[in-house]
């Protein structure tokens, strides 16, 4: 029974630690399509929290959370177990698609976490390993040391690429950029959905030349309408995620579906 005096946010929190200790925190994946055919390249794990009283929670309001209580390590521990389970069954149905999964700087920077993301590592299949794509976001980059650079390095030499998640979105990391480790930059979804605007088509044209010129994947995200697949075609842009192409989707709709 929960208690009708406690905030929003010591409400989520019980939610939360009822769902961690219980194991009932799921995950839904998004998919990361190439524009041209529509090809399915890749699904974004993300997690997902329901409670019998509150209903859905969102992500945007339980990971903060999370963050900020210390919840979030045992939050992705628990979300790394689940992707461990699914992985060989969503590399059988869809053979050569990317995994990505987020990855909090609160966590990457608690003790302990290089270790335990290696032996990780070691869990899954061989074939798995190099399929997978780390999300970190953009501005966490701020709050990493040079061993937690070197420590991201290591963990990009054994296969998984790195992607710098909501790019553009705060605080740049711009001065810094040439001395990240990252395969990858998520353009935040505020560039896809303002496209119409000259000034933001001008920088998404922008980021499709630099990443081009340096050999760096793009994901553009938050496209939700044919107009703006137009545009960004226009501009070159390989691959979108986005409402357009699919809402986030628990992983039995994945395993009934085809490639495409
Ligand atoms: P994110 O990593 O930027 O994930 C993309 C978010 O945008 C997801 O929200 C997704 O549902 C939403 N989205 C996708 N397409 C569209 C679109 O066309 N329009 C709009 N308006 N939104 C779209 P979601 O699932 O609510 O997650 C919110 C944030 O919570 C994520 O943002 C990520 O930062 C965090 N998150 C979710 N799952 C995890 C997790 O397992 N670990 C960590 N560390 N963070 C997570
Ligand atoms: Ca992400
Ligand atoms: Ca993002």
């Amino acid at each position: 029974m929960k208690d009708v005096n406690l905030t929003r946010q010591d409400q989520v929190r019980q939610a939360l630690e009822w769902a961690i200790a219980h194991e009932q925190l799921y995950l839904c994946y998004q998919a990361q399509t190439r524009l041209s055919d529509k090809k399915l390249l890749g699904l974004e794990a993300l997690c997902r929290l329901s409670d019998g009283q509150l209903g859905d929670i969102p992500a945007d309001e339980f990971i903060p959370l999370a963050e900020n209580t210390g919840l979030i390590v045992p939050l992705e521990k628990l979300i790394l177990t689940q992707i461990k389970r699914d992985l060989p069954l969503l590399l059988a149905q869809h053979p050569g698609i990317r995994i990505s999964v987020n990855l909090s700087a609160r966590h990457m920077t608690a003790p302990g976490f290089f270790p335990f993301i290696h032996d990780w590592l070691d869990s899954l299949s061989p074939l798995a390993v190099p399929q997978l794509d780390f999300e970190i976001t953009e501005t966490c980059f701020q709050l990493f040391n040079e061993s937690h650079i070197e420590g991201l390095k290591q963990l990009r030499h054994r296969g998984p690429r790195i992607a710098m998640d909501d790019f553009g979105s705060g605080q740049s990391s711009l001065s810094r950029l040439h001395t990240l480790p990252f395969d990858i930059i998520k353009l935040d979804k505020q560039f896809a959905q303002q496209i119409s605007h000259p000034m933001v088509y001008a920088i998404i044209k922008a980021a499709v030349d630099f990443t081009r010129q340096f050999n760096i994947g793009l994901i553009v995200e938050g496209v939700e309408t044919q107009q703006q697949c137009a545009a960004l075609a226009d501009l070159g842009c390989d691959t979108v995620q986005g409402y357009y192409f699919g809402h986030p989707e628990r992983l039995a709709h994945w395993l009934n579906s085809n490639n495409t």
